[in-house]
Parts: structure tokens; sequence; C-alpha cells
């Protein structure tokens, strides 16, 4: 059995951020199922956003952040997180992040602050259109760098490990986890008395998203299990333009195109977004994903179009030079020809309900970064939040872990063996690639940007049917980690309908056509599930 003072179960700026912290004051494990920087922080692109000029404060920050949210965020989470921002970026740059500057007319440099949908002032930082993967290395770098950390990569977090599974009556903590290692196929029981979820959102659980294979929420699917309240699971932030193309699903059209006149098209060239809002394609980001959705719904057709070409073609290569590059790889000269676009899952506003210091319901167990809800988004996310919440969750979690509530127990617990009982291997991967398609597809079928109740009954019926399916294969088979993410993706689509079928109101990221309207004296609240 390996023993860690802590387990950190995510490689990506949430779980890296903590083991550096932590790692001063014990021995850290920090588990990652595939490449040390698979993650979605990688995949990062527009900043972080926080107040560093004069010309904004935390109150317009504070502001933004609760119009976004629709009534659900936590004010008390709210200030914190973007108080304690400048801090956080300060300990990024301390860790060698590049943020890009600007030269003044008078010589002067100053941060480069980028202006996002939602935001009232320019207050995002970024370096290039890169900057999840800036931080990123930085973190790893330093992680490389240090003795106490140990970082296992192809290591997949199974399942967590309760004294109440372990048969004790008294109080149910989270004791470890076992981890299958995907290079031998073993499973490991890792224990540990303070285990952090970082294992980042649900992406996957869609047909299209802009998020990398990794996000297959679960970190959720292992805490609901455990017994831990899961929050605001049906807030599902969708892009509205990713490239629609089959080689490349996740490509992200950024809203700047947008910004410079882009306008949205129908296979036959007609423009739509007029029908839908007064700003047309530069209406919020949730209005535009509902648009697109709806003119694919009526037409039947695959995609819609975002057409740019009537700029001249130098502005457009030099304006979008990646996008353009992109695009061109893949066949399609976007000074020529309309883009084809499709809205696309890209942020879980909900997860795993935690505290201001990443603390669960369950002892033992903390969450931070997209797998965690601290009250921060609500039921919107303002763009570039998150990121930011990352950070700073870290660091609150770090100082909460050091605390003599949070300390080591001192009644030792001994963990099992992971028993493989007579699993076989498995024998038909078709099987399981055909359910992961089906969850998928019929996630973005039936609950999609638009929802109905009838739409989100079909999709329990079919999710109950999966799960009896999906149950029998894990009892059956050898864990492998497509087996694994299967069986973690038919719980978080679960916990996402059944969040939508119980919020009889559309508010923020939730629309349903039964219950067009917000319904404050019944709704103004947020939706806990919990197993136990
Ligand atoms: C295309 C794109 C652009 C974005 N742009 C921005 C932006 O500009 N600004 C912003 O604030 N946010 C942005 N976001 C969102 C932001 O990137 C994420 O919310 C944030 O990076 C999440 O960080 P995290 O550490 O919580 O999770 P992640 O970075 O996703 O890391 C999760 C880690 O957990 C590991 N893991 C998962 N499950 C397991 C398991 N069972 N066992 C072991 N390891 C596991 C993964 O392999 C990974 O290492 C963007 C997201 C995408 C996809």
């Amino acid at each position: 059995m390996n023993r860690h003072d802590f387990l950190i179960i995510g490689s990506g700026v949430a779980g890296l951020s903590l083991a550096l912290k932590v790692a001063r004051h014990g021995t850290v494990a920090v588990v990652t199922k595939r490449a040390r920087s698979d993650s979605n922080t990688a995949w990062a692109q527009g900043g972080v956003a926080s107040v560093t000029s004069t010309e904004d404060s935390f109150e317009l920050h504070i502001r933004d952040t609760l119009v976004a949210g629709a009534g659900l965020c936590d004010e008390r989470a709210v200030r914190a997180i973007i108080t304690d921002g400048p801090a956080a970026i300060r300990q990024l740059t301390e860790l060698g992040v590049h943020f890009d500057e600007r030269v003044l007319e008078n010589g002067h440099r100053e941060l480069d602050l980028g202006r996002e949908g939602g935001h009232s002032k320019r207050r995002v930082l970024h370096y290039r259109d890169t900057t999840g993967r800036e931080i990123e290395q930085c973190l790893l770098n330093a992680v490389e760098k240090n003795p106490n950390i140990q970082l296992l990569e192809n290591h997949m977090a199974v399942d967590l490990i309760t004294t109440g599974k372990l048969g004790y009556t008294t109080e149910d903590r989270v004791v470890g986890s076992y981890v299958l290692d995907e290079t031998n196929g073993e499973v490991k029981a890792l224990r540990s008395d303070r285990v952090i979820l970082a294992t980042g959102g649900c992406g996957k659980v869609y047909l299209y998203t802009t998020n990398p294979s990794i996000a297959t929420g679960d970190g959720v699917a292992m805490a609901w299990r455990a017994g831990a309240a899961i929050e605001n699971m049906e807030f599902i932030q969708f892009h509205p333009t990713c490239l629609y193309h089959p080689e490349a699903r996740s490509f992200l059209i950024s809203e700047a195109v947008r910004g410079e006149g882009a306008r949205l098209i129908d296979e036959s060239g007609r423009e739509f977004m007029g029908k839908y809002h007064e700003q047309k394609a530069l209406a919020p980001r949730d209005v535009v994903a509902r648009a697109i959705d709806a003119e694919m719904k009526r037409t039947g057709s695959q995609c819609m179009y975002l057409d740019i070409t009537q700029k001249p073609p130098d502005f457009i290569r030099e304006r979008f030079p990646n996008i353009y590059k992109s695009c061109l790889a893949l066949g399609i000269d976007i000074t020529e020809r309309p883009i084809p676009v499709v809205p696309a899952a890209h942020y879980q506003c909900g997860g795993v309900k935690t505290d201001l210091d990443g603390a669960t319901n369950l002892r033992g167990l903390f969450a931070i970064g997209e797998v965690a809800c601290t009250g921060l988004h609500g039921a919107n996310r303002l763009a570039s939040n998150s990121l930011l919440e990352a950070v700073v969750l870290a660091e609150r979690c770090a100082q909460a872990l050091l605390r003599p509530k949070y300390a080591k127990y001192h009644q030792e617990v001994d963990l099992p063996e992971w028993r493989p009982g007579n699993a076989q291997d498995v024998d038909e991967l078709v099987v399981i690639y055909h359910n992961w398609d089906e969850i998928r597809r019929l996630m973005w079928d039936y609950v999609g940007i638009v929802r109905t109740n009838k739409r989100l009954q079909r999709a329990s019926t079919r999710l109950r049917n999966l799960h009896r399916e999906i149950q029998d294969f894990y009892w059956g088979f050898k864990l492998t980690t497509e087996l694994l993410e299967l069986r973690n993706l038919c719980t978080v689509a679960s916990l996402i309908v059944d969040s939508a079928l119980a919020r009889k109101e559309s508010r923020g990221l939730h629309y349903t056509l039964d219950f067009p309207s917000t319904d404050d004296e019944r709704f103004l609240r947020n939706t806990i599930l919990q197993r136990y």
C-alpha cells in the first residue's frame, strides 16, 4: 500500500498549483490519467480575469460576475475569489508565467488586458492566445524539480475509498483511492487522509465539445458514488462557435471573429441572427448558441456558417493567424469561404459542492478547479473566471489542509487490495464505443442548449438502461480506461438530466421550452443531489 500526506487527483492548473503549495509540508502524490500536460488548462485561450488596472475595481468585477450568474452566485464566494485574484496572479508570475504587456506612448509598459463578453472593463491577462499552455508548462517545470512530489502519469483514479465502504460504522471519511496503472493494468490502493479532486470538467459527455478527451467528469462521478453533495449540474456552458470538421472536433473559433464583423448564415447564405437578437451575431454567448441550435434543428442541417469573407484577406490573416492557419490546414480558406460551426459544450458550472476551502461534505475529501462548485459561477460563468478560481482555491485549500481540523487521523486504517475476482479481458471494445457514442449523442439531442421535459424524460429512460448495461461490464470485465470513463460519463449524464428535470424554469444556461421564464419564487436556489 502507498501512503502519502496528500493525494491529488489531476494535473491541471488546480492540482499542480496545490501540489506545489503543500509539498513544503509533506509527501504529495499527483495522479493523472494520461500524459502530465493533458488537461483543459493546456487548451485555455483567452486568459485569466483579475483586477489589475486602476481603471477597474473589485466592485465592478464582482458586479459583472453576479450579473452573469443570474441570481445563483454565492456573493461571499464571489467577493473572496475576486479579491484574492491579484495575489494569485502574483504567485503565477513568481513561478515564471508570462502575461503579455504593451508599451505606452510615454515608453512605460503595462499589462495588455483583454476584454471579453460580460466584462465591463478590460481585465483579462493573457499570453498570446495560448495562456493555458503557458501556465501549465510553468507549473509542470516547478513540480518536476520538487522532490516531495511524485507525479504518476497514466494512472487513473477508479474510485474513492471511504471508511463506510470498508465497513466502519463511525463517521464516514475518505481514506484513499483505488488507481488503475494503465501501463500494466494493475489497480493500486493509494492511502491518504487528505484526498483532493482536481479532475476538471465533463465536456466529453456531449457529442460536440471544446474540451480535450480527458474531460469525462470522473471527479464528479467518483464523489457522487462516495456520497458527496453535487450541485447545479444543469448549468453547462456551450460555446457558440466550434469548428465543424470531422478531423478537428474541438477547435474554437474565437468570439473575436464575430467582434470583427463576421456574420452567421445558414447553408443558403441567409443571415439569421436578426430574428433572435437586435445585436445579431454579437448577442450574448448563450443567445447565439441557442439561435444556432434552433436553426440546425429547424433546417435539419449539421452546422451553420460564420462568414468573414467581406473583410480584406490581409486583415484576416493578420488579425487571426492561428484560426486562419488551422482552418487552411483542413482545406478551409476563411478569406474565401464561410467557416462551418456548431455550438459545443465548453464548461461545467456546477460540480462537487465545496466551501471556500475546497472542503466537501465528506471528511478527508476536497475538490478544487472545474470539478468543484464553490458558488462563484451560479447559473452562468463569466468568461475567464475559471482559471482565476482554480488558482485562488488552490491557495485557500492548501492553507486549510494544514489546519489541525484536517490533520492526519490517529486511528490507522488499512486498505484492502483490489480484488479483480473472475473479471475477464474486455472481448468486444465495440460495445463500449457504441455506448459511449450513444450517451454523447443523446445528451446532445435531448439535454443540449434548448431542453424540454419530454426530451429530458427520454434521455433519463435511456440512461437508466445504459447504466444497468455498463454496471454489468464493470463487474464482469477487467478495468480499462475506456470502461471507467464510460461508467463515469453515464453517471455524470444522469446527474445533469436529473438536475435539469428538477429546475422547472429557465435561468442562466438552463433553458427549457416548457418553462421559458425565470421563477424566483420557487427556484432561486441551488440544485443539490446526494446519494446517501
Ligand atoms: C478550449 C478551452 C478554452 C478555455 N479558455 C479559458 C480561458 O480563456 N479562461 C479561463 O478562465 N478558462 C478557460 N477555459 C476553462 C479552463 O481551461 C478550465 O476550467 C480549467 O483549466 C480547469 O482546470 P482544472 O485544473 O480544474 O482541470 P483540468 O485542467 O481539466 O485538469 C484535470 C486533470 O485531471 C486529470 N484527471 C481527470 N480524471 C482523472 C482520473 N479519473 N484519474 C486521474 N486523473 C484524472 C486530467 O487528466 C487532468 O490532468 C477553457 C477551456 C477550454 C476547453
